[in-house]
């Protein structure tokens, strides 16, 4: 949709991380993994006000594309069978716009469940499943002399089945700068204060990220947040829906961003929209629910993955996992223990973590032969960080 914005990000300062080549990762069970440095898979690493930035340029480049800023949708218009437009208010001033169709892209906070009573239909099914997260997030100057050099990503994850979980990560980004995101389960949840960041950092399963940060210089105080719930509305499932309305992205689901599949999910989600406007005229009865139903495809996929972990946190769900949700995140778990140290399981596990192929391809060949087979490595029980890069941060 969007030829070469990969190119211009990086071009802007972003980094392509290769997975595991460029990454001190510790999986949820402990294991660390090798750094294969010939697995085709790539996290693209930068600051978000750089993405948005370089996306809302791109996207403005379309002549068609009009952006109207300082502007807040108050509801839809229409009625229960078809939605016509939206109310909107810019500054004190209310209008209607009309529309063929109106997209729901306003994220985890939508209002549109209501909207969409008010106009006349049932509820949605929604579901939550809450492990508890909470973010803590400073930025720091690279330090030592790892600016000069490709610094690489450094992931200690949390452990579901030791709660409190707790993780971190340090992301190197544009302008020679480290984003650094400390998290905890409830009971283990970092907090706002600044002096008592590093600390966390070192109380992780592993204390890397804290020795890491030992001479790093701080750029403004430590961020919080809380918006990390898994929230699923299942518009797809509802007997009734408006012919010209879609909701998409994370007005769809939000997911725990530990997971990271937030913006793949919804550019899946406009590519499945993108599949049936090709062959469904926009304006045709019936168009947006099937719309509305293919878009539900991709959330699917990326919703079982992160809650059949987090459900396994005390008190995340109102339905505890069943016993077939606990044997398939057992499974997983000894997918991750094969990717750890075996090239071609890692790359079966990164497609499906990736989105890029369903959970199916975590029983193919490339995962099973290697997990009957056993490991030809031993496993990391050190994070596979070389002297070099550890020395480079500390001078
Ligand atoms: C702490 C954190 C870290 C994350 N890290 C990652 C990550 O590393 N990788 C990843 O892929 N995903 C990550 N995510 C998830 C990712 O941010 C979301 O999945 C993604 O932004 C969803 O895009 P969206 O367009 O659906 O919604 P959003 O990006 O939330 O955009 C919604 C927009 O709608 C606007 N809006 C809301 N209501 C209205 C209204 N009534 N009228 C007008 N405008 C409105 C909002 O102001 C906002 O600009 C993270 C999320 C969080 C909270």
């Amino acid at each position: 949709m969007l030829p070469n914005v990969v190119e211009m990000l990086v071009a802007s300062g972003a980094r392509l991380v290769r997975i595991m080549g460029d990454m001190v990762s510790r999986a949820p069970n402990e294991v660390w993994f090798r750094r294969f440095e010939n697995v085709p898979h790539r996290n693209l690493v930068c600051s978000r006000p750089l993405l948005d930035h370089v996306l809302t340029d791109r996207v403005l480049h379309d002549p068609r594309i009009r952006l109207r800023e300082n502007t807040t949708v108050l509801a839809l218009d229409g009625t229960a069978k078809a939605v016509t437009g939206v109310q909107v208010k810019t500054g004190d001033t209310q209008e209607t716009l009309r529309a063929d169709l109106v997209v729901d892209a306003s994220g985890r906070g939508t209002s549109a469940p209501r909207w969409l009573q008010d106009l006349g239909l049932p509820a949605v099914e929604q579901r939550e499943v809450n492990a508890g997260v909470a973010y803590a997030t400073r930025l720091y100057k690279a330090p030592g002399s790892t600016a000069a050099r490709t610094f690489p990503l450094v992931n200690v994850q949390a452990n579901p089945s030791k709660a409190p979980g707790r993780g971190g990560i340090i992301l190197p980004i544009e302008d020679d700068r480290w984003i650094v995101t400390l998290c905890g389960t409830r009971g283990g949840e970092p907090t706002a204060e600044n002096d008592a960041f590093i600390d966390f950092a070192l109380s992780l399963g592993d204390p890397v990220i804290g020795e890491l940060l030992k001479n790093a210089e701080p750029i403004g105080d430590v961020k919080t947040s809380r918006s990390t719930a898994n929230t699923r509305r299942y518009y797809e499932k509802m007997k009734a829906w408006p012919d010209g309305f879609i909701a998409l992205g994370d007005a769809i689901a939000g997911y725990n961003p530990v997971y990271g599949h937030g913006l793949s999910v919804a550019a899946q989600c406009a590519l499945a929209v993108r599949d049936v406007l090709r062959d469904h005229p926009l304006t045709a009865p019936g168009t947006a629910r099937r719309a509305q139903r293919a878009a539900a495809r991709p959330v699917g996929a990326a919703w079982d993955l992160a809650v059949g972990q987090d459900a396994l946190y005390p008190g995340a769900s109102a339905t505890p996992p069943n016993r077939v949700e606990r044997l398939l995140a057992r499974y997983v778990d000894r997918c991750v223990e094969t990717g750890a140290s075996n090239p071609r399981a890692l790359a079966a596990l990164l497609d499906v973590m990736s989105l890029l192929k369903p959970p199916t391809r975590l029983f193919s060949p490339d995962m099973l032969v290697p997990m009957l087979t056993g490991p030809k490595m031993k496993l990391l029980t050190e994070p596979p960080l070389t002297e070099a890069e550890r020395e480079a941060a500390l001078r």
